[in-house]
């Protein structure tokens, strides 16, 4: 997504744009009495003891490694879940909806099979487990819980989805892997970005945010779910840290004039020419957010970050940044009519190359940094490209369907 270029005109509140999500979502499980506990720890005690009882049955049962194992059985294991690109723990809610689908299979004696875009389930199971989640999701009272509960329950049926079809890396499927045409590159220790991803672009083929921590590594870009707590959580005490004054969101703000990348940084003191890149001293980070997921998406993912920097420095707006859509770095790259030119890879890029015009900037290789996510996300496309071709499927018709963003 961008942030320059589109009109911010049609969105509503966080809630009503929520309100046509539910809608439309298949959602759910068995979920009513833990999340409707009053007592927050009843979710995770119940889940605890549930996975001492498996392990207890796997450690009497089988000889078969943990994880094949825990595959097996549904359960997603900290490596399995880190795999993906994090470096957080498993969210609870994340375990407990992928225990209530096994569950659910159990109780159906029906097997859990997902296909289409995005790890939707399929058959019978389906609609069975249609009526519990939308039941469980209608029962919750309050909107925070039902965008965590949404969230959540997107995330494990694409991560269940997604096992053993996807690559962990690239999230393309294994046989159209791109990870070893890739090249990793160290981003300047003094910026940090983080991809604020939205659940159903999660472990998307044509998602672009992954390919920042696929070139920088998960510690320089960090995935953040949206509506997932721990994640959330994680990047806001890094904000914390920062200070406000460090923390910067790509997107246009509705409510005033977006700054360009010049006006913010250009008054900042400006390094010695003549300090070599290895001698750039790191007094503070910056960090950028960038907003993953479609252009409708964003705003409710605007609107939550907006409303936790009130929260966490008071009322004012959350600092907002816009790229100069004719300086854009993507205007180097090849023309292709399957590019989106407002990619979340794109824009960091584009970030990069402004950043380097700045003296204080200038020394620091941003725009080899720039070049290293370019050349990946020529990549990923030729990637989906033979794909599409090899499954006979038109390089035209992509242009429509599969936007990359
Ligand atoms: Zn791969």
């Amino acid at each position: 997504m961008i942030w320059a270029i589109h009109s911010l005109g049609n969105f509503g509140p966080l809630g009503i744009v929520q309100g046509q999500q539910i809608l439309h979502m298949p959602m759910g499980i068995n979920m009513v009495a833990t999340l409707l506990s009053t007592n927050p720890s009843v979710p995770f005690r119940f889940w605890n003891k549930t996975r001492l009882l498996l392990t207890r049955h796997y450690r009497r049962h089988s000889q078969r490694s943990h994880t094949n194992m825990a595959r097996e059985e549904g359960i997603v294991s900290l490596q399995e879940w880190q795999g993906w690109g994090t470096t957080s723990p498993l969210p609870a809610m994340v375990a407990q909806i992928v225990d209530d689908l096994k569950g659910l299979e159990q109780d159906l004696d029906a097997h859990m099979s997902f296909g289409g875009n995005g790890g939707k389930l399929q058959g019978n199971f389906r609609l069975q487990e249609d009526k519990k989640h939308r039941a469980t999701y209608q029962a919750l009272g309050d909107s925070e819980k039902k965008l965590q509960f949404y969230s959540a329950r997107q995330i494990a049926c694409r991560v269940l989805g997604s096992r053993g079809y996807l690559c962990q890396k690239c999230w393309l499927p294994m046989e159209d892997c791109m990870c070893s045409k890739l090249t990793s590159c160290s981003l300047y220790p003094g910026i940090r970005f983080w991809l604020y991803m939205h659940p159903k672009d999660f472990l998307r083929q044509n998602n672009t945010g992954k390919i920042l921590w696929q070139v920088f590594g998960v510690d320089a870009a960090s995935l953040c779910l949206f509506g997932i707590p721990e994640h959330e959580e994680i990047m806001w005490n890094s904000f914390k840290t920062a200070g406000k004054g460090n923390v910067w969101c790509l997107y246009p703000n509705k409510s005033e004039v977006p700054k360009s990348v010049q006006n913010v940084f250009d008054q900042e003191p400006v390094t010695s020419d003549e300090v070599a890149p290895t001698e750039v001293k790191v007094e503070t980070t910056l960090h950028f957010i960038l907003i993953d997921g479609t252009w409708s998406n964003s705003a409710a993912m605007f609107k939550r970050l907006q409303d936790k920097a009130k929260l966490v420095w008071g009322d004012e707006d959350l600092p907002c940044i816009s790229l100069n859509p004719g300086a854009s770095a993507m205007h180097k790259l090849r023309p292709q009519p399957s590019w989106d030119r407002t990619c979340t890879a794109a824009a960091a890029a584009g970030l990069l190359s402004e950043l380097q015009l700045l003296p204080q900037f200038s020394s620091i290789e941003l725009d080899k940094q720039a070049e290293a996510v370019e050349h990946a996300l020529t990549v990923l496309l030729d990637a989906l490209t033979k794909r599409r071709v090899r499954m006979g499927r038109s390089i035209t018709r992509k242009v429509r369907q599969t936007n990359i963003r």
